[in-house]
């Protein structure tokens, strides 16, 4: 776990967390329907040249590409190909760099073109259950705090919560303790510090939470099929809210 103690370290994971924001918002430019996904991955690469960073995920336990493309079923993990993207898919694009030893990860999901009224619903939902658990993140919280905040908020919207990924502890090490899951009870948990960085991430299913792992051992899908949708950010725990480090 890290826990940040000087100013100079949180202004190295600023450093770090605005890198990210920077690849993900020019990412965010370039979808559109008829794009290869690797051509993606070549676009984060290209971003990241402008900025004094490493990518987190190249070669993290042998991921072969720096920048994770999941397409519609896909929850997370996907490695960028030559698929191509069609208006109407979502696809989720999650970056990590890293910054003189500190890393930086957040994800968006995007929609390609025009998409369905349920497709736009659950990237909002999605992102709207970061944003409360974000919220939930304050000093003296319990990590369970922030678990159910992000679980009640998808649950009542009639979305499920995928539960063998979670988010994490962040920092020095790309994935450290504790783990964050997206699910869990109030009150419970280790105590939120002063200092502390997380990686608030909830991965969202348009139908149930189960998923399986593509004969690539590398993606994620859901089990049925259905649409699923990733947002996160690198947060820092604070006096009040916490800081966000992954915005521009
Ligand atoms: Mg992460």
């Amino acid at each position: 776990m890290t826990v940040i103690k000087s100013s100079e370290e949180i202004a190295i994971m600023h450093k770090a967390g605005k890198t990210v924001a920077a690849v993900l918002q020019r990412l965010r430019r370039e979808v559109r329907p008829g794009i290869q996904t690797r051509l993606l991955d070549t676009v984060a690469v290209e971003e990241l040249k402008k900025h004094d960073a490493r990518a987190s995920f190249k070669g993290y336990r042998g991921f072969p590409a720096s920048l994770c493309v999941s397409v519609n079923d896909e929850v997370v993990h996907g490695i960028p190909s030559a698929r191509r993207l069609n208006e109407g898919d979502i696809v989720s694009l999650d970056f990590g760099a890293i910054v003189q030893g500190f890393h930086g990860d957040a994800a968006i999901t995007v929609g390609v073109g025009k998409v369905s009224p349920e497709a736009q619903k659950l990237m909002d939902v999605t992102e709207g259950a970061l944003m409360e658990g974000i919220k939930a993140a304050h000093n003296k919280a319990r990590l369970g705090d922030i678990s159910a905040a992000i679980q009640d908020y998808v649950e009542s919207r009639g979305f499920s919560v995928v539960r063998e990924y979670s988010g994490h502890g962040v920092g020095r090490e790309l994935h450290e303790d504790p783990l964050v899951p997206n699910f869990g009870i109030r009150g419970e948990g280790p105590l939120m510090r002063k200092g502390m960085t997380l990686a608030l991430e909830p991965m969202v299913n348009a139908g149930g939470w189960h998923t399986r792992v593509a004969e690539n051992k590398w993606t994620v899908l859901t089990a049925d099929g259905s649409l699923s949708a990733h947002f996160e950010h690198t947060i820092a725990i604070s006096d009040g809210e916490p800081e966000v480090l992954t915005l521009l």
